[in-house]
């Protein structure tokens, strides 16, 4: 049997407003300047892909005097293991470099993380503000860049538990080549080499599985902890932001051996809280599944001009 936790020490925060800084030229060159790499060769290298450059989101954040008091914020923050047990997969459904998919997440379960490549002085006045005492967390600045980096690593995990469920072989094929080339790289450790020495000869399965446990291992899923509650010590977990919820309830979930399920309206990965659901699980602060209502309300829509194309023909 797994471990498992049920809370977090940390509650995460959803502010009112976020506000967001594009790309424009100058940021291009500031990056150039920090990452010894154009940020179009960066996203060729994660993305394999050319991916436009001005316009694109730069940073969120939250205006200063838009924060509330200490009191404000205690009273909205919520625990991400008893309210969002959705979380990882609509951290799943951002798509790296789309505003839209972003900010539909960040105005639901706020700002997934709270990190920077270069600190500008505005940016750092506000980094200060993050409230860590009292176990809770709020994020009011986010370097998109960084994020996007760390959600794609997330996506291949998510992806890579699809295919070994659904036993997907063309799909499992390309990825035990991509082990095979990964591990070829110099800056490779012997014990990641060890691994594939051991799995190479095995069943494509096998092999996949020993690649997702090691991209596992690459991310974060919170740290071990404790909480003293009516005269109990209770397992406890921190986290210390949204993608390390994600890998965490993305391990819990891989232990279960739970696989996902592609919805019927969104075409996306969600785990079914019971069988035979076809739509995305409701998400944290909704009453029902907003794909199943829109895919409800669609079908209406449709039947209701088909009814009408009828009656006047
Ligand atoms: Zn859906």
């Amino acid at each position: 049997m797994a471990i498992h936790y049920d809370r977090s020490l940390n509650k995460f925060v959803v502010l009112s407003e976020y506000q967001q800084i594009h790309f424009d030229q100058e940021e291009e060159q500031i990056f150039e300047e920090v990452k010894g790499v154009t940020r179009k060769e960066y996203c060729e290298w994660i993305l394999k892909d050319d991916v436009k450059i001005k316009g694109d989101l730069r940073y969120i954040f939250t205006p200063h005097d838009k924060i509330p008091t200490y009191n404000d914020l205690f009273k909205t923050a919520y625990d991400p293991l008893v309210n969002a047990k959705e979380l990882y997969t609509e951290m799943n459904k951002i798509r790296p470099f789309d505003e839209k998919s972003l900010m539909k997440f960040v105005k639901r379960y706020g700002l997934p993380i709270n990190e920077f490549i270069q600190e500008r002085t505005d940016t750092l006045e506000r980094l200060n503000y993050t409230v860590k005492e009292d176990e809770i967390k709020c994020f009011t600045d986010m370097d998109v860049i960084i994020f996007n980096h760390r959600l794609m690593k997330f996506k291949k995990c998510v992806k890579l538990w699809g295919d070994i469920k659904e036993n997907n072989l063309n799909e499992l094929q390309q990825i035990v080549e991509e082990f095979g080339l990964y591990i070829k790289d110099d800056f490779i450790g012997p014990e990641k080499k060890a691994i594939w020495n051991k799995v190479k000869d095995q069943p494509l399965l096998g092999i996949a599985k020993a690649y997702l446990s090691m991209l596992l291992n690459e991310g974060y899923a919170g740290r071990a902890a404790t909480k003293f509650i009516d005269g109990y010590i209770v397992p406890a977990i921190i986290f210390n932001d949204l993608i390390e919820v994600s890998y965490y309830q993305l391990t819990q979930t891989v232990f279960n051996d739970t696989k996902l399920v592609e919805c019927h309206f969104c075409k996306d990965l969600f785990e079914p809280v019971h069988a035979k659901q076809h739509f995305c699980t409701k998400r944290m602060n909704e009453k029902r599944s907003s794909c199943e209502n829109t895919f409800n309300q669609r079908v209406k829509y449709k039947n209701k001009k088909e009814k009408q194309q009828k009656d006047k023909a």
